[in-house]
């Protein structure tokens, strides 16, 4: 089995070392990530300008580092090596729960895989208030369960994976769609200069059964993507809608 490992953290992030040498056990492994840190890149791709990569190894495994964003790897990496059978993303450095599954680039280079018809898992783990690192060796044995369990269960094209500090055992939730605050923060640089943070806070309770409330109770949080964003009641509500009024008129 063929498997591509990406992230949107960089090609030295620590999380991808460790995904990386779980993915060994499944297969022949390659990792194509991006040469610097692209975080909340969401699902950008580079189209102004050509893109390039260099070749390196990381801990024995092929690996390349690419002056794009993390969809961009996995297109070239895919492009690069026929046949993956399956993308890995992360381990992001930070949780992809709720809204910020919309911004994370660990996420969009699963989706990226999705789109081209290769099943993919992102991963992404916690860091704490003091930005500390999660330990990644304890998470070795839920990463390698995920993989695991992903190969076993049919129709499951996407997945996202998020692990609590302490993991305990692996649940499937819902994405937490919490109605968040998102707000700019004015203040002056050393030469005086305006400059704006782009800031967030969220409003609403967790939900049960969604990834936010799962991770907050230990659990490893396992919730399958969709890549098709349509509102399929809100559109027959919208049809209905316009039949009645044609039909009134
Ligand atoms: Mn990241």
């Amino acid at each position: 089995m063929r498997i591509l490992v990406s992230n949107d953290d960089g090609v030295h992030s620590p999380g991808i070392h460790t995904l990386a040498r779980v993915a060994q056990r499944f297969g022949d492994v390659r990792i194509v990530a991006p040469d610097v840190e692209q975080s909340a890149m969401s699902h950008a791709i580079t189209v102004r300008r050509p893109l390039h990569y260099n070749a390196t190894r990381i801990e024995g495994i092929e690996a390349y580092r690419v002056d794009g964003t993390p969809a961009d790897c996995v297109a070239l990496g895919t492009h690069h090596w026929e046949r993956v059978d399956l993308v890995l993303t992360g381990i992001n450095l930070g949780l992809n729960i709720g809204h910020n599954i919309w911004h994370s680039g660990t996420v969009a280079a699963a989706k990226q895989a999705s789109f081209l018809g290769i099943p993919a898992i992102a991963f992404s783990a916690p860091v704490d208030e003091t930005g500390a690192e999660p330990d990644f060796t304890q998470l070795e044995p839920y990463v390698a369960e995920v993989i695991e369990m992903f190969l076993d269960t049919p129709d499951l094209p996407l997945l996202n994976v998020n692990f609590p500090l302490s993991p305990t055992s692996l649940r499937w939730t819902r994405m937490s769609v919490r109605h968040y605050e998102g707000f700019v923060v004015p203040g002056e640089d050393p030469m005086g200069r305006q400059h704006y943070w782009f800031a967030e806070r969220t409003r609403e309770r967790v939900e049960e059964e969604t990834d936010r409330w799962a991770i907050e109770q230990g659990y490893v949080s396992l919730t399958p993507l969709r890549l098709n964003l349509t509102d399929d009641d809100r559109l027959d509500r919208a049809i209905a809608h316009a039949k009645a009024a044609a039909t009134t008129s």
